[in-house]
């Protein structure tokens, strides 16, 4: 490829940029409702690559090298010990202004926003990063050696933690040349990049060239303690991977998990009103708006030509902004749910469904991993959501409790993924009903779904998590079947896809085994709910309630408690570094605080 043409700069894909006012103005016209995000104070860019297209049907896990902890560790020490011989250039910060072309006129190079370096010429290899665009959070990237960079995460905002989804893009590659990568500011204790999983990358010449989507990619990864200190005690993570690129001069986006935007979701649901077939059995509505401004919608979906008398369903999704899989399984439920199928039609007849997709809009624009713009998790937040810091819970607490109102109100899911297990699985509630029939729906969704897995629920009601949907809508409103389905961000540990990742057909399966477990429980013969109760009567799961203490579901349990002592590592990784003075902990010192702006009053509010 040419370093410069009308599409390259200096190995950068200008397309990462705003070229004119036109470029934006038709972006504009092409989807309103870009480019109108609001709540940090730096532009989104133009958006990030949507297009997945799975050239491998099923991408397996890495086989972790029984070495590589040590490895990594003595890199880490060789890179303490030879601090002063380390290049510790940054090359990017989403933030601060960059040194490097604070003299740049944009319109030299027919932009409108610079990236923070340029190469100098076409012998200069150093990476260009970006992040400036919707759900990128990397916050600063530091050269440490010719191809081996230091990545610092943006922190949810209003808070110094909840590292852990990571997008971002870089520029002017070189092909066949081994990087590495270290994102050193993760927190969590263990991490499933330490059980067979990838990273997610996407290379814009391999999809325009050769059609390929988001793809696993990266070897020698391993999570481990680095020696930077935590203000409130305890040590960071630190995420290393090498990787070779194909193409020289390339873009390549990397990241936790597919990425699911709120443009994203804006254009499905244009989408979906406009399919001719599907907009009779569809309502879109406004819900409310987001502490930044952005409106977070509703859907209603049935049979609104037949009076026959409905039960409710309520799904809600994206609560946690980095748990992008419950947008794509959220999206492949209301696909099916308005289709043309025997089946979505039987649901349509007898239900009314109420979904949310996503709750967090705030954070998915800014790149949360998982609090809103309050710095609070709001899936702790349901017990008593405040309308103002809270608005998309309270609202859709007051939802559902519309809902009941209406009708006899069956079933409420929240979506989530989950970071430190593998497999399919829910959590409910136990305690109100002897006969335990809150394990029938995700028995039923066993039966259903290759990869959901039964032994992995847990329906014990833990005290830090009271103020989840969960259980906060069991207790109030007394809904047996109240529950949080969860998916590994990695794979399945059983049955035909083990040591497979997760992929979109996968989350299609497990969309749809979803829904028709909801026919196999409210169907009025009730055959396969008799055969699952016999199923709990005789393996005497009645009883296990005290059992499941030991499957207690760590949802959120990552963050929720901050103390360290709490966040044990493995044996094996409490291997304390060398104290030194040039410690990476210098890396992250001067970092400032990143200013919201207020919320645009748009017009008639
Ligand atoms: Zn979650």
């Amino acid at each position: 490829m040419d370093f410069n043409t009308d599409e390259f700069f200096y190995g950068i894909n200008k397309s990462l940029y705003y070229k004119t006012e036109e470029q934006k103005n038709e972006i504009k016209k092409m989807d309103p409702e870009y480019l109108t995000r609001t709540g940090t104070d730096f532009v989104l860019l133009p958006n990030s690559p949507d297009f997945i297209n799975h050239n491998e049907p099923f991408e397996p896990m890495y086989i972790p090298k029984q070495t590589i902890l040590e490895e990594s560790l003595r890199r880490e020490i060789e890179r303490i010990c030879f601090a002063d011989t380390l290049l510790n250039k940054v090359v990017f910060d989403c933030a601060d202004p960059s040194p490097f072309t604070k003299d740049v006129d944009p319109a030299t190079y027919g932009l409108e926003v610079l990236p923070y370096y340029i190469p100098q010429s076409k012998e200069d290899s150093t990476l260009v990063f970006e992040s400036r665009f919707e759900s990128g959070n990397l916050r600063r990237a530091i050269q440490i050696c010719d191809y081996e960079y230091n990545l610092i995460l943006k922190p949810d905002y209003y808070t110094t933690m909840n590292t852990q989804w990571f997008y971002f893009s870089l520029s002017n590659t070189r092909k066949d040349v081994e990087y590495r990568f270290n994102i050193i500011n993760m927190m969590k204790p263990d991490s499933l990049y330490n059980s067979g999983m990838k990273p997610l990358m996407y290379s814009e010449w391999g999809a325009k060239q050769k059609k390929i989507g988001w793809f696993r990619d990266g070897h020698e990864i391993c999570y481990y303690q680095n020696n930077m200190k935590r203000k409130n005690g305890g040590f960071y993570y630190t995420l290393t991977f090498a990787v070779k690129f194909q193409y020289d001069f390339d873009c390549i986006y990397i990241a936790h998990c597919y990425p699911y935007t709120f443009t994203h979701l804006c254009r499905y649901l244009k989408q979906l009103e406009s399919d001719p077939a599907k907009k009779n059995r569809v309502k879109r509505k406004q819900l409310c708006q987001t502490i930044a401004g952005n409106m977070c919608d509703f859907l209603i979906i049935g049979d609104f030509n037949n009076g026959k008398e409905k039960k409710g369903i309520v799904i809600t999704s994206r609560v946690h902004p980095g748990e992008t899989m419950a947008s794509y399984v959220m999206e492949y439920m209301i696909d099916f749910l308005t289709g043309n199928t025997h089946e979505a039609r039987i649901l349509r007849e007898n239900f009314i469904f109420k979904i949310v997709p996503m709750l967090n809009i705030d954070g998915v624009v800014n790149g949360n991993y998982r609090c809103n713009l309050a710095g609070v998790d709001l899936n702790r937040q349901w017990i008593d959501p405040n309308k103002k810091q809270h608005p998309t819970i309270y609202h859709t607490k007051q939802l559902v409790k519309k809902t009941k109102e209406e009708r006899d109100l069956v079933l409420f899911c929240d979506i989530h993924g989950h970071s430190r297990k593998k497999n399919i699985f829910m959590y409910g509630c136990s305690g109100k009903d002897p006969n335990r029939k809150e394990l029938v729906f995700p028995m039923l969704n066993r039966n259903n779904c290759s990869v959901f897995s039964f032994k992995d629920c847990c329906f014990l009601l833990q005290k830090d998590r009271e103020g989840s949907a969960r259980i906060a809508l069991w207790r109030e409103l007394s809904i047996i079947n109240c529950y949080t389905l969860e998916m590994s961000f990695c794979g399945a540990d059983f049955g035909k896809y083990e040591y497979f990742h997760f992929n979109l057909d996968i989350y299609k399966e497990i969309a749809q085994s979803f829904c028709l477990s909801i026919i196999d429980c409210y169907e009025p013969e009730q055959i396969k709910v008799k055969q699952v109760l016999e199923e709990i009567e005789q393996n005497s799961l009645k009883n296990q309630q005290k059992d499941d203490k030991n499957n207690s579901g760590d949802e959120g349990s990552d963050y929720s408690n901050d103390d360290p002592k709490e966040q044990a590592m493995p044996q094996q990784q409490q291997i304390q570094l060398q104290n030194n003075d040039q410690q990476l902990g210098s890396q992250t010192k001067k970092l400032k605080k990143i200013p919201l702006l207020p919320p645009k009053k748009k017009k008639g509010q």
